[in-house]
């Protein structure tokens, strides 16, 4: 077992892991890391240069082959043993991701949960990664398409999930013979250096798993543009997703991009309306409105309006905004105070434009410490307003009445971005009408997140490139490559000519 100074020195200390060591910043530099609910520094973290993320990088090119070498199910028994480890740790965990993040207690538990089933759930693909055996148009001849490894996966995460984001995309890079260099969002790399030690507990070999820490204009710029880099997977926002894309066009590594998200939540009056506002408030207010496929907008039907409206506010009202480490606590802090001022400036443009804030829009007077946010609600809001084109994430949701749902449908896709949606209806044609118009990855039908392991995460529009979770997330770490077999005794060359080229 590591000792606790390996990925620390004192208490507080991080380091990064690169190539089977731990390490501190070569430049003698540093970051901090605060705590959102207190405004307390928590660690200090290394900046890694730009030479340590190729050392990182290439460590992992160094282990790739060995891991590669191993049957699919010995390279299962790292991943089931992260994830025993990250069961054992769950308590620890938490504390360390309620504390760097600022979600409840009770969010970061089931994250750590989510952490580890991701870890079981591709050891389970060990026998999986299967390819296929087709017909070949000449005699004695097989065609085979494999699924190999692409080699060295960079993995680049945000702050708003820092565990399971993490394990959902080193699980499936680990299980089908890739090599990561993973690194976290500068807000909450903790999460992530745990995890990573975690998986040096569990004896994952030298360099196939490494950390950098640093900003993404730097260290996530490196593992991006260095063309050790086979496959980047990155979430986070549609901004540096772009800027992801355009800085690896150099040398054209596969991309994975899980950006950001619009949620449209439409609630019509045939719904169970009781559960369907149960669900409004958690599709919002979950991870303090900091969740990509958080509700962002809501539609609701002019019959239901004035019954719906008002009870979601009082509800809204009713949640309990605290110290996330306190068991009642249903709202933490956000996760900074950069994230906290876009949400109230988008607030305060929709204010100058005439909308209606019906509650919230202000830091909380009882907390003068933290990076608390109000729940906010403003009604009467227009389509074309930033608050329902731009995503806010933060815990404010703008509130449109329709009259038809046609048109409420309309409007879900009139977005650049195209991630998760929200439908409560009890009529079946509405319900199928939904599934099929609503250009969204992800149609959540009466009922509200989180995601499934099974289930394909990913985005129409500018949500992304690539899938996450369920097997066709896998399959995007996987190069196909296709072999021409011929078995005849006596091989001839007519079908080199199939066209006719040649009688
Ligand atoms: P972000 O600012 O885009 O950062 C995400 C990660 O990318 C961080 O590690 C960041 O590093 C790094 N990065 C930024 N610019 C980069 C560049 N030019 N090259 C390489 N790496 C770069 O997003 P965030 O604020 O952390 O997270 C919130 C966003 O994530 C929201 O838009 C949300 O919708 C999206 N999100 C999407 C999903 C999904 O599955 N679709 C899930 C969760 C979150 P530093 O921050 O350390 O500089």
């Amino acid at each position: 077992m590591p000792s606790k100074s390996a990925a620390h020195t004192g208490t507080t200390n991080y380091r990064m892991f690169i190539d089977g060591e731990w390490v501190s910043s070569s430049k003698n530099e540093s970051f901090d890391v605060v705590n959102p609910a207190t405004e307390r520094r928590i660690a200090s973290v290394p900046k890694a240069s730009r030479d340590q993320t190729k050392e990182a990088l290439e460590g992992a090119e160094r282990a790739q082959p060995g891991w590669e070498d191993l049957s699919p199910l010995k390279r299962a028994s790292f991943l089931i043993k992260t994830a025993q480890l990250i069961r054992r740790d769950k308590e620890r965990l938490a504390r360390t991701l309620t504390s760097e993040q600022g979600k409840p207690l009770f969010e970061a538990r089931s994250e750590i949960d989510g952490a580890a089933s991701n870890f079981e759930y591709y050891a389970e693909y060990a026998r999986r990664i299967e390819g296929d055996v087709l017909p070949s148009d000449n005699a004695r001849q097989t065609v085979m398409i494999l699924k190999l490894p692409i080699g060295v996966v960079a993995s680049i995460t945000p702050w708003n999930f820092p565990s399971a984001t993490v394990a959902r995309k080193l699980a499936p890079a680990l299980i089908t013979g890739n090599a990561v260099v993973t690194k976290p969002s500068s807000n909450t790399p903790l999460s992530t250096i745990e995890m990573v030690r975690l998986m040096e507990e569990a004896g994952f070999p030298k360099g196939v798993v490494n950390v950098v820490t640093g900003s993404g204009s730097e260290v996530g710029d490196e593992l991006v543009t260095n063309s050790i880099t086979g496959l980047v997977t990155m979430t986070g926002s549609t901004e540096a997703g772009r800027t992801i894309m355009a800085h690896s066009s150099s040398h054209l590594p596969k991309l994975i991009l899980e950006l950001g998200g619009k949620a449209p939540f439409i609630v019509w009056h045939d719904a169970d309306i009781p559960w369907a506002l149960k669900c409004a408030i958690w599709a919002r207010f979950w991870n303090c409105g900091q969740t990509c496929i958080c509700s962002e907008r809501m539609y609701v039907d002019e019959k239901i309006r004035d019954k719906f409206v008002p009870a979601f506010v009082r509800m809204a009202k009713e949640l309990r905004l605290g110290d996330p480490l306190k068991a009642n606590t249903d709202l933490g802090p956000m996760v900074s105070d950069q994230e906290r001022k876009t949400s109230i400036d988008f607030v305060h443009k929709a204010e100058r434009e005439g909308d209606k804030i019906i509650i919230g829009g202000e830091k909380p007077k009882s907390k003068n410490r933290g990076w608390y946010f109000e729940p906010t609600i403003i009604d009467d809001v227009k389509q074309g307003s930033p608050l329902v084109q731009d995503e806010i994430f933060g815990p404010v949701v703008p509130i449109l009445e329709v009259d038809s749902f046609d048109k409420a449908i309309d409007h879900a896709n009139d977005s650049k971005y195209g991630l998760a949606s929200y439908v409560f209806t009890k009529d079946s044609t509405r319900v199928l009408k939904a599934m099929n118009r609503i250009r969204f990855g992800e149609s959540y039908i009466n009922q509200v997140g989180p995601e499934q392991l099974q289930g394909a995460h990913t985005g129409f529009r500018q949500s992304g490139l690539g899938a996450e979770g369920s097997r066709y997330g896998l399959e995007c770490y996987t190069q196909l490559k296709t072999c021409y077999v011929d078995w005849n005794d006596k091989p001839s060359l007519p079908y080199l000519f199939p066209y006719g080229a040649r009688k």
